[in-house]
């Protein structure tokens, strides 16, 4: 791989390789833009088969990090980190304290959290070398488990959706097909039973699916009968790639609202969701509450303050739709859009010196005697 090409390419602003022998750390921490403040986004631990696998990774999750606070309207850039490691047994203390020290050397310029493969007991560690940490216990102000945003501004991502395809938000009066009942699809499942909704589940885990039938009324489906059911709502909360080649033609769906990353196998599927007058809410612009959620840790954690900012959501899925509609293009492509706007608009009212900062001409002298 040429790196400094793949660099610009991609358009980060910075690539740190950490490594430390004695605490078996590989890490990468990819800055992708800091126009709009500090670049935030999770650390994952997975055992990558090749560094370049790795990279690659990282430097496309931090990118997505970037569109995804920009298009939420916050205050930060884009930024992930990987640990090249298994986390089944190559976590240590030193391990994190060691990556928390190389987090540290970067001023606040990446805020980690956790991610696929990390735990709140991982990021204890990380915490102690270093303040530029949010997700952490709630002991310490933190912010706690973030489904519970995630979920509810997924829901007002779907009354924005139902409002655009029906002109009508009444969530009760209408159906939905909800793949994965986890953290977040569960507490969905909840605010859907609240509002009276219809629905469809499936799962791999039966434990949760006695759940879901017994105190929600749920209708339980199998794992590919999912994407055929006569349902008005697609809400996908597992996997990611579930709209694709095989299952689209099956769709009855009027809309695809869910929390899941990367729902989109390929672009092309949000433009053939669209050519079928399928709603598509983009899923990283629906799935940001958790994101909302622990950015507010920042300024100290305010569970209202995170509640407000998570309805916002509902806006920012309609001001998407109407995007697309001024500019004639599908929905995930309008997100991408807003996000670039946000940030070319927002570096320009930086642009001017403005003096924030008091220059300071130290060492100079006025001598007005000569
Ligand atoms: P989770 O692991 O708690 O839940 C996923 C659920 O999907 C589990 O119940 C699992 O059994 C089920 N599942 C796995 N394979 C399945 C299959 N083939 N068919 C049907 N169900 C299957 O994860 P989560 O935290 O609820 O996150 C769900 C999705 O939302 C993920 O894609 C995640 O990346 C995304 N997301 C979550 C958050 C958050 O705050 N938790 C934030 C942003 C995005």
């Amino acid at each position: 791989m040429n790196l400094f090409e793949t660099i610009e390419k991609t358009e980060h602003e910075e690539i740190i390789f950490c490594h430390n022998k004695d605490a078996g750390l590989k890490a990468i921490i990819a800055i992708h833009n800091t126009t709009l403040g500090p670049a935030l986004g999770g650390l994952r631990m997975y055992p990558y088969a090749t560094e370049a696998e790795a990279l690659k990774d990282v430097l496309r999750l931090s990118r997505g990090m970037t569109y995804k606070a920009a298009v939420s309207g916050l205050n930060l850039g884009g930024g992930k980190s990987i640990i090249i490691g298994d986390p089944k047994k190559d976590k240590s203390e030193a391990l994190f304290r060691s990556f928390g020290r190389y987090l540290d050397s970067l001023g606040g310029r990446y805020i980690t959290a956790e991610d696929v493969g990390i735990d709140v007991n991982d990021m204890e560690y990380v915490f102690q070398e270093t303040e530029n940490v949010v997700g952490v216990h709630q002991m310490h102000g933190g912010s706690g488990d973030p489904s519970p945003f995630t979920a509810y501004g997924t829901l007002q991502s779907i009354k924005a959706s139902l409002e655009q395809k029906y002109q009508n938000q009444n969530v009760g009066d209408y159906s939905y097909a909800i793949q994965g009942a986890g953290h977040v699809g569960l507490e969905l499942i909840k605010l859907l039973h609240a509002e009276g909704a219809k629905m469809f589940v499936t799962d791999v885990n039966q434990d949760v699916l006695t759940i879901c039938k017994e105190q929600y009324g749920c209708e339980i489906v199998g794992l590919d009968e999912i994407y055929e059911v006569d349902a008005n709502v697609y809400c996908p909360c597992a996997l990611g790639n579930t709209v694709n080649d095989e299952t689209i033609d099956n769709f009855k769906f009027d809309i695809v609202c869910g929390s899941a990353n990367n729902q989109l196998d390929e672009n092309r599927h949000g433009d053939e969701l669209e050519s079928r007058g399928i709603v598509y809410a983009p899923d990283y612009v629906v799935n940001a509450g958790g994101l909302m959620n622990v950015s507010i840790e920042l300024e100290g954690y305010n569970r209202e303050r995170a509640m407000r900012m998570t309805r916002n959501i509902y806006y920012n899925i309609s001001n998407i739709f109407k995007i697309a509609e001024r500019d004639n293009i599908p929905t995930w492509q309008a997100a991408d859009r807003m996000g670039e706007e946000r940030i070319a608009l927002m570096g320009k009212i930086k642009q001017p010196y403005m003096n924030q900062k008091k220059v300071k001409f130290s060492g100079r002298v006025r001598n007005n005697n000569q």
